[in-house]
């Protein structure tokens, strides 16, 4: 019984990871003045769009935690 549910998971897992595949046309950035507002986290550097990043402090971070623990080495 747990043997199927177990392959329940990862069968809807698999769909669920190629349905996200298919779409994602995510980070296309098609020269200067024509990039859909993505912004760089200022702790791991990872591109993000706006509408999705975190304002502390001044700065853009990727995720709540990365927005805590303030801009990184980098
Ligand atoms: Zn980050």
């Amino acid at each position: 019984m747990g043997r199927l549910l177990v392959l329940v998971v990862l069968v809807v897992l698999a769909v669920w990871l190629i349905r996200r595949a298919l779409r994602a046309p995510t980070e296309r950035i098609d020269g200067p003045g024509k990039t859909e507002d993505l912004v760089r986290c200022a702790h791991c550097g990872v591109l993000l769009p706006r509408a999705e990043a975190r304002d502390a402090a001044g700065a853009l971070y990727c995720t709540e935690e990365h927005a805590r623990l303030g801009p990184g080495p980098r």
